[in-house]
C-alpha cells in the first residue's frame, strides 16, 4: 500500500502514528496517510507564522502572486488523471467527477490570480484638510479544514483565494479521504511559493483540527464541513475572537411548478440529488411539486431512480457508493426512521446487493414534519411532497433551519423570479440545479453557516480592511 505525508514547512513529513483510507468500492483499505501530531501542527503553524511575517507572500508586488497561481494552476491541471484515480479510489467517486475536482481547482487557482493585483481600496473625501483611504490586508495565517465530499476542489476554493490575497495557509485535510489533497499540494509545490505558504496535515478533527483552531497564532478560520462540527469550532474561535468563514450544510429544496418542463426538472434532479451519491452540501435533497402535476412528476422520479447504473467510480456509473461504512449506516438509519415515522418509501430504500458502501438511489414522500424532511442526509435520498399555492411553496421551502441553496422550475419569469426573491439562502437556482460556477458567489444563511466562498466576492472572505487617515498639514 503506497503511504502518504504531510507537507509542513515547505517539506514532506511522515509521522509516528498513520491513518488507513479505505476504498468505498471495494470496501477493502487503499493506502495509509501519515497522522499529523500536536507538534506536527505547531511546526505548521510556526511556518506560516514565519512566513506571513516576512512578507514573502504579502509585501511582493501582487503579480509576482499571480504569476505563482498561475503556474499552479498548470500544474494542478496536468496532474488532473492521476490524482483523479486517486480521488476515485479513496473517495469512491466517479472517475470523471474525481478528474473534474483537479480541473475546477486549477480553475480556481486561474481564476484567483486573475484577482489577486486587483484588491484596491478606496479614497474617502474628508476635505481639502485630509486624506483618507483604504487597503485590504491579508488576515496572516489561515487555518483551512476541509470535508471528504469534494476536499480537492473545496481545498482550491479556500486555498486559492487566501493565498491570492497573501495569507499563508494551514490546511487541515479529512481523515475519510485525504490522499488526493496531497497530490494537489504537490503541484501546487511546483508554482514556487515561499516556504511556509501552504502546509497540509492529515489529523484527526478532534485533536489536530480543534488545536488548530484555538492556535494563537490562527487569524482566520475557514471551515466547511458539518453544522455540530461548525457550531463547535464556532465556540473555540470564540476564544480569540477569530475571524470564521463557515461553509455548512443543507436541506435544500426545488420548487416545481405546474408549467415545468418535465426533462429539464428531470435533469436536475439527476444531477442535484444522485451526482456523488448525493454527497453534495447543495443537493437538491427536497422536491416540492404543484399538486397538479404531482403524480406525474412523482412517477417520472421514481423511474428515473430505478433506471440508474450503480457501481463503483471506475466505470462511471450514474451512481457511485456513499464515502465509508458509517456514512452508509448513517444514511440506511435515517431512512428507516422515516419508515417509522410514516414515510412512503418509493424508490430504493436499502443497501444493493454489492460489495462496498452503496446505498440504492431512494425517493420518499414525507410530510413536511419528519425528521427525514427537515434534517440533512447527504445520501442519494429526495425526498418529495405536494404544495398547492406559490404561499404554501414558499413556505415549504423555507422551512427548515438551514438556508445554502433552493430551485424553481417554471416556465414564466415573473412567477420564478417572485419566488426565487423569496427564498432564504445563498444561491437560487431556475430551471437548472447547480447553474452557477466558481465565478458565482455561494454559503448560506442561517444553520447552513456564513461568508462567501466563489466569485469576485470572496476575495474579500480573505482580507481585512485598514484605513489611513491623514491630515495634511501638522499646524
Ligand atoms: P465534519 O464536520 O465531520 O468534518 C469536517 C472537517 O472538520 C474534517 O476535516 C474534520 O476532521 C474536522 N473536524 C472535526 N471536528 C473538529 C473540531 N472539533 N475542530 C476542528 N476540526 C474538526 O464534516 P464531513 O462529514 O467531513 O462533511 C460533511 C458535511 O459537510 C455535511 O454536513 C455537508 O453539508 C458539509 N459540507 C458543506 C459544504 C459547503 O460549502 N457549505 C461543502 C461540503 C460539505
Amino acid at each position: 500500500m503506497q503511504h502518504y505525508l504531510n507537507y509542513i514547512d515547505g517539506q514532506w513529513r511522515d509521522a509516528s502514528r498513520q491513518l488507513t483510507v479505505m476504498n468505498p468500492g471495494t470496501g477493502e483499505p487503499y493506502a495509509t496517510i501519515a497522522q499529523a501530531s500536536i507538534e506536527d501542527a505547531d511546526s505548521a503553524m510556526a511556518a506560516a507564522r514565519r512566513c506571513a511575517e516576512s512578507g514573502a507572500l504579502s509585501d511582493v508586488r501582487p503579480a509576482q502572486r499571480t504569476s505563482w497561481m498561475l503556474k499552479a494552476a498548470d500544474a494542478i491541471r496536468a496532474i488532473a488523471d492521476q490524482g483523479g484515480l486517486v480521488a476515485c479510489r479513496e473517495n469512491g467517486k466517479s472517475l470523471n467527477d474525481a478528474r473534474d475536482e483537479f480541473l475546477e481547482a486549477a480553475r480556481y487557482f486561474e481564476y484567483y490570480a486573475g484577482m489577486a493585483d486587483k484588491i484596491e481600496g478606496i479614497s474617502v473625501p474628508l476635505g481639502k484638510d485630509y486624506m483618507d483611504f483604504t487597503q485590504y490586508v491579508p488576515f496572516g495565517v489561515s487555518v483551512q479544514i476541509v470535508p471528504w465530499n469534494f476536499p480537492v476542489s473545496i481545498c482550491a476554493r479556500s486555498l486559492a483565494p487566501a493565498l491570492a490575497a497573501g495569507n499563508a495557509v494551514v490546511i487541515k485535510s479529512p481523515e475519510i479521504s485525504p490522499l488526493a489533497m496531497t497530490l494537489l499540494v504537490q503541484a501546487i509545490e511546483q508554482a514556487g511559493f515561499p516556504k511556509g505558504a501552504v502546509n497540509l496535515l492529515c489529523g484527526k478533527g478532534s485533536e489536530v483540527g480543534s488545536h488548530l483552531v484555538r492556535h494563537q497564532d490562527t487569524n482566520q478560520i475557514v471551515f466547511t464541513g458539518s453544522v455540530p462540527t461548525g457550531q463547535r469550532i464556532l465556540r473555540d474561535a470564540a476564544e480569540r475572537a477569530t475571524p470564521s468563514v463557515m461553509e455548512l450544510g443543507g436541506k435544500s429544496a426545488a420548487i416545481a411548478l405546474s408549467d415545468v418542463n418535465l426533462d429539464t426538472l428531470l435533469a436536475s434532479v439527476k444531477v442535484g440529488i444522485f451526482f456523488n451519491a448525493g454527497q453534495v452540501c447543495s443537493a437538491m435533497s427536497r422536491l416540492l411539486v404543484q399538486r397538479d402535476r404531482y403524480e406525474e412528476v412523482k412517477a417520472a422520479v421514481v423511474a428515473l431512480a430505478e433506471s440508474l447504473t450503480i457501481g463503483q467510480g471506475e466505470a462511471n456509473p450514474d451512481l457511485t457508493p456513499v464515502v465509508s461504512q458509517d456514512q452508509q449506516q448513517r444514511v440506511l438509519a435515517m431512512i428507516e426512521q422515516a419508515r417509522a415515522e410514516g414515510a412512503n418509501i418509493l424508490a430504493g430504500g436499502a443497501a444493493p446487493d454489492l460489495s462496498g458502501y452503496f446505498v440504492a438511489p431512494t425517493v420518499i414522500e414525507a410530510t413536511p414534519e419528519m425528521t427525514i424532511a427537515r434534517e440533512e442526509v447527504f445520501g442519494p435520498v429526495l425526498v418529495i411532497m405536494p404544495f398547492d399555492s406559490e404561499d404554501d411553496a414558499v413556505a415549504l421551502a423555507n422551512g427548515t433551519d438551514f438556508g445554502l441553496v433552493a430551485g424553481v422550475f417554471g416556465e414564466g419569469l415573473s412567477q420564478t423570479l417572485r419566488i426565487a426573491n423569496r427564498l432564504r439562502g445563498g444561491q437560487v437556482f431556475i430551471n437548472e440545479w447547480f447553474a452557477g460556477g466558481i465565478e458565482t458567489p455561494f454559503g448560506g444563511v442561517g444553520l447552513s453557516g456564513f461568508g462567501r466562498e466563489k466569485g469576485q466576492e470572496a476575495i474579500y472572505s480573505y482580507v481585512q480592511t485598514r484605513n489611513i487617515g491623514i491630515r495634511l498639514s501638522q499646524g
